[in-house]
């Protein structure tokens, strides 16, 4: 199968301040314009950050379809009495035609529930945003080979009630494989397992969607870096990457980019 155009997402967490984060987009910038990598590139800037990268993107003159802007998190509601929540309506105010969903973080510390992912999933889809979907499993769940067990059960539960919603251009919505240990710790899986779980997700999208699923890119996220970049993304099924801590340096982001 032929594989689909890469996307390379940063993921900058709630890292940063005005300062670093405009030096950080700027450097960023002036090398993407230098080495133009093939991918799709995603920044994913926290929420408050969102005005000032759009500035700096349009400052030079880059436009929103080479990099795109997306948010790391949205509301579960769609708007009125949600203290401390963005609606989509107003992710959109700012251009962002992306959203991730189901991080690792916000399942397993800030105890999102599969009901909540999925109401998300719903109001993401319904407001015409790229849906990220992040699924994974724990060291524990590894350990007792259950990896494929929760993925499938992650995978079903966010989709299967919002199939509807992107039978027209299934390529909106987007996996994130993220094994929660790879997280964060420097140490990425390897590749016979990357292989093996894409492939199995792709298998359950293909049962749950038909044979147009095959447009729905599957990212692998989970200790990324410009060392390992290549060998990663040039496995079967794996059609780019979501990438966290080497996000938050511009060198390395851009020479992960330009690994494809
Ligand atoms: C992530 O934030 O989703 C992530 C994969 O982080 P890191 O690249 O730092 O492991």
């Amino acid at each position: 199968m032929k594989k689909n155009k890469s996307l390379i997402v940063a993921n900058w967490k709630q890292n940063g301040d005005l300062k670093s984060l405009t030096k950080l987009v700027n450097n960023f910038i002036k090398l993407y314009k230098k080495v133009k990598p093939r991918c799709d590139v995603l920044l994913l800037p926290p929420t408050l950050y969102l005005n000032l990268i759009l500035s700096r993107l349009r400052y030079y003159r880059i436009s929103l379809r080479k990099i795109s802007l997306g948010v790391q998190n949205i509301s579960p509601f769609l708007n009125g009495a949600y203290t401390g929540e963005q609606s989509v309506d107003m992710i959109k105010d700012y251009k962002c035609s992306f959203s991730l969903i189901g991080h690792s973080e916000r399942r397993h510390i800030l105890l999102e529930d599969e009901k909540m992912i999925a109401s998300k999933v719903k109001l993401s889809l319904q407001a015409n945003l790229n849906t990220i979907l992040c699924v994974g499993e724990t060291l524990k769940e590894y350990n007792q080979k259950l990896t494929k067990k929760v993925i499938s059960r992650q995978l079903r539960s966010a989709l299967s009630k919002n199939t509807h919603l992107f039978k027209s251009d299934h390529s909106k919505v987007i996996i994130a494989y993220e094994p929660v240990w790879a997280i964060g710790t420097g140490k990425a899986a390897i590749s016979e397992d990357i292989t093996e779980v894409h492939s199995y997700i792709r298998q359950v999208l293909c049962k749950m969607l038909g044979s147009k699923s095959n447009s729905i890119r599957i990212l692998y996220g989970g200790s990324v870096n410009d060392v390992n970049a290549k060998s990663i993304l040039n496995l079967p099924d794996v059609d780019g990457a979501l990438v966290g801590g080497a996000s938050l340096n511009s060198k390395k982001f851009i020479d992960i980019c330009s690994s494809i």
